[in-house]
């Protein structure tokens, strides 16, 4: 009787482990359609000066509008096309799409895009960089390129040289999601960082938990010794933001701040709607 319950269990188990990577190899094809035919496009979030309007980067996020699925959130295609290699050809089609926008709509001080695991251990990086800066005519002081600490893992002496060569050229590097993963002071110590971009679960935390706020208070400390700036991810109110503004931390990006949203409609007000009605495509 066991016996059969745990065949059982190893059947249903097969079969649903068929079924999902059934799944992630139908989007791993779709996901080459997708390139093919147009179906990705591009939002942008301000990022802001925490006690000013003044803007200091637009952050590049990709959405991509499937033809049956509708919109499909970059949290789950990205590892499907990590897994299946497209990730490279997708993430240079997002790098020459954002800087060629960064200069049609001459988005200022610069605008950050973000970088995943394969693309860090792909030495051509470098040279697409340089390439699509030439062809565009973006200054390379006006990208900044996002990387988590586990895109570093696979290979950090390569990582950690393209990321030297990227800064050779004027390019900035920010650290996003610290404090998410693992190991990040071994991370912030033995790479070029410009930026760290704190993770929004300390943003969450920040009016009610008095170890959050302390957190917060150390990693400013740190950037502000080490000269890096540090930005506060997903600040949704103004009382975050106020504590933010209070400890110090000058840069912050979220809801409060702005949606993500088409470059058309970034500036209207009606972006002051939840973000699945305007990252939809015009
Ligand atoms: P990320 O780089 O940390 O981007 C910030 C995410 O937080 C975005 O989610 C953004 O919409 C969301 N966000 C912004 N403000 C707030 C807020 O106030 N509250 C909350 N709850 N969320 C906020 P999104 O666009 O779904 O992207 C998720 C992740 O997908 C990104 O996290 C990034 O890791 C990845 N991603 C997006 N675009 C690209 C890309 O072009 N290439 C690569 N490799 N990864 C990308
Ligand atoms: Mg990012
Ligand atoms: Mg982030
Ligand atoms: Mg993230």
């Amino acid at each position: 009787r066991a016996k059969k319950s745990l065949d059982e269990k190893i059947c249903y188990y097969e079969a649903n482990m068929d079924e999902a990577s059934r799944a992630r190899r139908a989007m791993a094809r779709d996901l080459w359609v997708a390139l093919e035919q147009g179906q990705f496009f591009l939002n942008f979030q301000i990022q802001r000066a925490v006690s000013s309007d003044e803007i200091t980067g637009y952050e590049v996020l990709l959405r991509w509008q499937h033809p049956t699925q509708g919109l499909i959130p970059p949290a789950t295609f990205i590892p499907v096309a990590e897994e299946c290699g497209a990730i490279s050809a997708i993430g240079d089609w997002v790098l020459e799409h954002a800087c060629r926008e960064a200069v049609l709509w001459n988005l200022q001080p610069r605008i950050a895009v973000n970088l995943s695991a394969l693309q860090l251990s792909n030495a051509g990086l470098v040279e697409k960089v340089r390439a699509v800066l030439a062809a565009t005519g973006l200054p390379a002081h006006r990208l900044e390129l996002e990387v988590t600490e586990t895109a570093l893992i696979a290979d950090r002496d390569r990582a950690l040289h393209l990321l030297q060569q990227l800064k050779a050229m004027g390019v900035t590097i920010a650290m996003d999601d610290f404090g998410s993963g693992y190991s990040s002071l071994e991370t912030l110590r033995s790479f070029p960082f410009d930026k760290i971009k704190l993770d929004r679960s300390f943003i969450n935390e920040l009016e009610t938990s008095q170890q959050a706020k302390a957190f917060v208070r150390a990693i400013l400390a740190l950037g502000h010794s080490l000269n890096v700036a540090v930005l506060a991810e997903g600040v949704e109110t103004e009382a975050q933001r106020a504590i933010l503004e209070e400890e110090g931390c000058q840069e912050g990006q979220g809801y409060l701040f702005g949606y993500p949203a088409l470059l058309s409609r970034l500036g209207e007000l009606d972006q002051a709607v939840p973000p699945h009605e305007v990252q939809r495509r015009a």
